[in-house]
């Protein structure tokens, strides 16, 4: 094996070895193609990175296909949606394709598979048509309607396509072999009855192709080359060959239908079905929410396409189904948000902080560098007054050495300020401590070159002023499920494992600066985590999404319990 091809994952290995073997280059052609149920997951994403990333490595065009052939289910907003995501995430589709736009053409052929003798209508209920299916170790029975005349045939399946029938009445079956050790040969459906109106066809059609049928030759109507799905549809390959022998001819391309792993994230479902449900019970605020593994969660949440593809390329493609820890996408966007977003102060959980050899009435507006990371933010003045906030947790009246936040008798560094040195401090009845007083040194004020200002004291902590903060609404998220997969017991519903504290809704105190964020903006509350401006947001109202934290602090209670 030569170095590069090492590195090809093993999609790209068949594609390599086609080419080899005397595809041109210029046959290369994929394409995504969600059914638009529901919005689109992170586990799209790796189906998206995929077909998307062949097409610019082997510079080869990509569709973008709905299969939309059930109506029951489809609708216009989530077409809208899958499109939005997928421009999000940062692909060029070629040209944007609907399965429902080849009905014509599908009906068309099955009037040939049945004038071939290759296809019946079969007039069954569907439990006659279960029972007669067989196991996979014994065979199925024939219909009795399986022979009926070619003419026969013809007319009926002419009437279920003008609507003359009711649901359930009839079916068009491919006639392959009630015997096949593969199930889904037994004379699959073709077509099923539904009285319907679609969300773009609307009422032209009232028989609707089942996905096997519609799926090769969607692919081969585009004359897509690598046809990418999941690896339960393997089982489907069969079918979907026999289903292009019908049709294809020899001058054209033939598809190849190639099967790679479902990802799963853990503490969360990856089904738009089983998402559409949460949504429907109103168990979140929509598909939307920032707790869904929705790639429109994640954006709200403040995930970034850089990040998502980031993930989706680290865990890379699978032959074998697994499970991805969410840590691991989090470590992703906590990476890269790091490297682009503007530091800010915001003190989440507020204790009273009264500087008492600071002039009253006196305020002073220090230079605050926006990212040590990234030195083109550049800065911005935070204001500091006689009274700040600190967080709760960064005081204690004692403590030992390894606590290097503040305590009595102790002195901290002011981030972007001075030092300050606990004096005392008040406590309300229940014995809370309500307020600590300090004082401070003031030759000690940061980057003003004084031997103070250069002298080293343990602990950094954040503050905001209390005259000068923003209110802020804020939301903190935790994994929307307490098991980490949900979906895979037998003998209880992923419903069972919601986690109630997957939301907390808190008021924090934020550095002004923030009054003028824009929805959608990022920022890192230094010491604490990374946070997004909510689409709740007003001018009144700041609302933050907590996107992750500094640090993985849920597999460190995973490894306490
Ligand atoms: P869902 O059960 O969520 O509706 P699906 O497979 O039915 O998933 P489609 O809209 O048919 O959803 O998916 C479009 C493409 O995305 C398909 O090729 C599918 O195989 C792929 N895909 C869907 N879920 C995953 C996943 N978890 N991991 C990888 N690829 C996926
Ligand atoms: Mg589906």
């Amino acid at each position: 094996m030569s170095e590069t091809s090492k590195s090809l994952n093993f999609i790209e290995q068949i594609i390599e070895e086609d080419l080899s073997n005397g595809y041109s280059k210029n046959d290369l052609r994929f394409r995504f193609p969600p059914e638009p149920n529901g919005y689109l997951h992170i586990g799209h994403a790796s189906s998206i990175c995929l077909n998307f990333g062949l097409g610019l490595r082997y510079d080869a065009p990509v569709n973008l296909r709905f299969d939309d052939t059930n109506p029951a289910k489809e609708e216009q907003e989530f077409v809208d949606a899958i499109k939005q995501d997928v421009t999000w995430l940062g692909f060029k589709w070629d040209t944007e394709r609907y399965a429902s736009d080849y009905f014509q053409q599908l009906y068309d052929w099955a009037v040939q598979l049945i004038k071939d003798g290759k296809a019946y209508v079969d007039s069954q209920t569907s439990e006659e048509m279960a029972a007669q299916k067989g196991t996979p170790t014994e065979p199925g029975v024939d219909s009795p309607f399986r022979n009926r005349s070619v003419e026969e045939n013809l007319s009926l399946f002419e009437g279920m396509k003008n609507g003359e029938y009711k649901e359930g009445t009839h079916v068009l079956r491919a006639k392959i072999d009630m015997a096949s050790t593969n199930m889904l040969m037994r004379d699959p459906i073709m077509y099923r009855i539904l009285h319907k109106a679609h969300h773009r066809t609307n009422t032209d059609w009232c028989i609707y192709p089942m996905y096997d049928w519609t799926h090769g030759e969607s692919d081969y109507i585009e004359q897509v080359s690598h046809s990418l799905c999941t690896l339960e549809f393997l089982p489907h390959r069969e079918l979907y060959d026999w289903f292009l022998d019908q049709v294809t001819s020899p001058d054209k391309l033939r598809p190849k239908q190639r099967e790679f792993a479902r990802r799963n994230l853990s503490h969360t479902v990856v089904s738009k079905r089983k998402l559409a449900q949460l949504v429907e019970q109103n168990i979140v605020n929509g598909w939307d929410d920032p707790r869904m593994p929705t790639i429109s969660g994640l954006r709200r949440r403040g995930y970034t396409p850089e990040s998502i593809r980031n993930f989706v390329d680290t865990i890379g493609i699978a032959k074998r189904d697994n499970l991805i820890d969410v840590s691991l996408l989090e470590f992703h966007v906590r990476e890269h948000l790091n490297k682009i977003t503007p530091r800010v102060m915001g003190v989440l959980d507020p204790l009273k902080l009264v500087i008492t050899n600071y002039p009253e009435g006196q305020e002073e507006w220090l230079e605050a560098e926006n990212s040590p990371e990234d030195e083109s933010l550049g800065s911005r003045q935070v204001p500091f007054s006689k009274e700040l906030y600190i967080e709760k947790a960064d005081f204690k009246e004692e403590a030992n050495k390894k606590f290097f936040r503040l305590k009595l008798g102790g002195e901290v560094r002011l981030k972007n300020g001075y030092i300050i040195k606990a004096e005392s401090c008040t406590k309300n009845t229940e014995g809370d401590i309500v307020e600590v007083q300090c004082t401070y040194d003031p030759k000690s004020k940061s980057g003003s070159g004084t031997p103070e200002s250069l002298r080293r004291v343990k602990g950094t902590l954040h503050w905001v002023s209390i005259k000068h903060a923003v209110a802020a609404e804020v939301r903190l998220y935790d994994r929307l499920f307490t098991d980490e997969s949900p979906d895979t017991h037998k003998d209880k519903d992923f419903m069972d494992f919601i986690n109630p504290d997957s939301l907390k809704t808190i008021t924090g105190y934020v550095e002004p600066s923030l009054k003028s964020a824009s929805v959608g903006e990022r920022f890192q509350f230094q010491r604490i985590g990374y946070f997004c401006v909510d689409k709740d947001s007003s001018s009144d109202k700041l609302v933050f999404n907590r996107t992750v934290g500094l640090r993985d602090s849920w597999a460190k209670i995973q490894q306490k319990n």
